[in-house]
């Protein structure tokens, strides 16, 4: 297998001409498969939805312009059949499917008997469980290889990535099948261009076994995921510079330090993302108190948070003392935030 492998290509079909044209030039730049969503599962109604079976056609004439193979996205049965009777050489499970078992089995069985590689993107939450266990039904049931995409975990409130990348559940799938290939998909986990580098750096440095990222003609004019999107030209680039190194790294146990290390490292990255959070509520608390003439420091409120924390921090088995002067020393920075605010008024 060629490392890495890079799936690339439209977040979703939207006409012929987006397809053809995005698959040529991306066929110049060393992708080796082409996607496009054509049955968009999208979070609010009333939104672009795909363009559905006719869109079939657009990437069957893709593939015959440039030879690459042809990946998208199955949510049902009749997803299935319709890729097996165009002749779709790889399908993908999102992130919104994985989540149910049901669903999750009715594809299976709708591929039973075929070889058609799958790939199965993690759940929405973060379940390594959900994860396995879709990817098991998958494997129990197809006779094609299966492959993982890591696509980052969905989060409340407004946070620097789109989909927390939780690295370490994607470790702890690859320690739990050390033989399951598993990609990155930065687009997603991302939400914005100028991230998509450096998660596809972290993806190769942790040695994943490939890429896929959403590229458009036209980002901006895309009718999904507009933000996300690179141009062919700008994802050209972006491989030319992303640096490859030795994917024989000893595998990954539970026992390996450098294992331990990479979950602590995301897991720091985490924290830092929930006290800029943090920071931000702090920030909009000080306008507040700005706008309605109180002083920043109420002392009964303070009082309250140091008895509750404690407690929580008690109940976590985590000794007060520690989490006391760590909210000592996040308050100072609270009220400095504050000050801040208030006197840039
Ligand atoms: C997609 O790949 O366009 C998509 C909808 O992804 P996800 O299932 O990861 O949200
Ligand atoms: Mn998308």
């Amino acid at each position: 297998m060629e490392r890495p492998l890079i799936i690339s290509g439209p977040c979703s079909a939207e006409s012929k001409e987006q397809v053809v044209e995005t698959a040529k030039q991306l066929s110049k730049r060393g992708v080796h498969i082409l996607r496009a969503g054509i049955w968009k599962p999208r979070t609010r109604p009333n939104k672009f939805e795909g363009k559905g079976s006719v869109a079939l056609e657009w990437l069957v004439s893709a593939r015959e312009a440039t030879g690459l193979p042809i990946a998208t996205e199955v949510a049902n049965a009749q997803h299935v059949e319709a890729c097996l009777n165009a002749g779709v050489d790889v399908m993908w499970i999102g992130a919104r499917t994985t989540v149910s078992p049901f669903a999750v089995q009715e594809i299976a069985d709708a591929l039973k008997g075929t070889n058609v590689p799958v790939f199965v993107k993690n759940p929405m939450h973060a379940d390594l469980s959900l994860w396995l266990g879709a990817i098991e039904r998958v494997k129990n049931t197809v006779d094609g290889p299966v492959w993982a995409i890591h696509r980052g975990f969905s989060q409340y409130g407004q946070m620097e990535y789109r989909n927390a990348p939780m690295w370490e559940i994607a470790i702890g799938l690859k320690m739990a099948m050390p033989d399951l290939p598993i990609i990155c998909d930065p687009s997603h986990i991302a939400g914005k261009r100028s991230l998509i580098q450096p998660i596809a750096q972290k993806a190769m440095d942790l040695g994943m076994d490939g890429l896929m990222v959403e590229t458009h003609p036209n980002p901006e004019q895309a009718l999904s995921d507009a933000k996300q999107q690179l141009t062919p030209s700008a994802f050209g680039q972006l491989l030319e510079e992303l640096t490859i190194r030795d994917a024989t790294a000893p595998t990954i146990s539970s026992a390996d330090l450098s294992a331990l290390r990479l979950q602590m490292d995301s897991i720091d990255e985490q924290v830092i993302d929930l006290l800029h959070a943090r920071m931000d509520l702090a920030r909009q608390i000080g306008r507040y108190k700005w706008e309605n003439g109180m002083t920043i420091l109420q002392m009964e409120r303070w009082k309250e948070v140091f008895d509750t924390r404690e407690g929580w921090a008690i109940k976590a088995g985590l000794s007060p003392e520690f989490i006391l002067n760590f909210l000592e020393q996040l308050h100072k920075e609270s009220i400095r935030v504050q000050n801040k605010e208030m006197t840039s008024k």
